[in-house]
């Protein structure tokens, strides 16, 4: 198990977990590009957006409600937030393990790619 979110869902790196459920793990970014800066990645192993089976498309849903509640508990809720998901090379993606990152707090870039 070399995937580092898989290690980070077993408990086997210690993380700050902000919230945890059945299907999906939150914990801060380790490198955070705002001063609000969660990833939300399910439990299971899925490589990114492009690998989600027909079937496994309210999993999406569900982190984005988590994403959704994080928002409202970090306080940016009210001031505005970004949700991303990265898949394959050129988005950037580094982590192939699928998560959406929650970033807030602070004005965000204008540019979009
Ligand atoms: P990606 O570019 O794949 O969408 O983003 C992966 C994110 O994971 C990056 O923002 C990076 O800072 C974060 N990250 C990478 N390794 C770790 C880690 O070990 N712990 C945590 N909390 N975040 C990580
Ligand atoms: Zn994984």
């Amino acid at each position: 198990m070399d995937c580092i979110f898989c290690q980070i869902v077993a408990g086997k790196i210690p993380s700050d977990i902000l919230y945890q459920d059945d299907e999906v793990v939150a914990f801060p970014d380790i490198n955070p590009a705002a001063p609000t800066h969660l990833l939300i990645v399910p439990r299971k192993h899925i490589p990114s957006v492009a690998h989600l089976s027909k079937e496994q498309l309210p999993l999406i849903g569900h982190m984005v409600e988590v994403a959704n509640q994080l928002a409202k508990e970090r306080g940016v809720a009210e001031s505005g937030y970004r949700l991303v998901t990265n898949s394959g090379e050129d988005s950037g993606q580094i982590v192939p393990h699928l998560h959406i990152h929650l970033l807030g707090g602070h004005r965000l870039s204008d540019k979009m790619g």
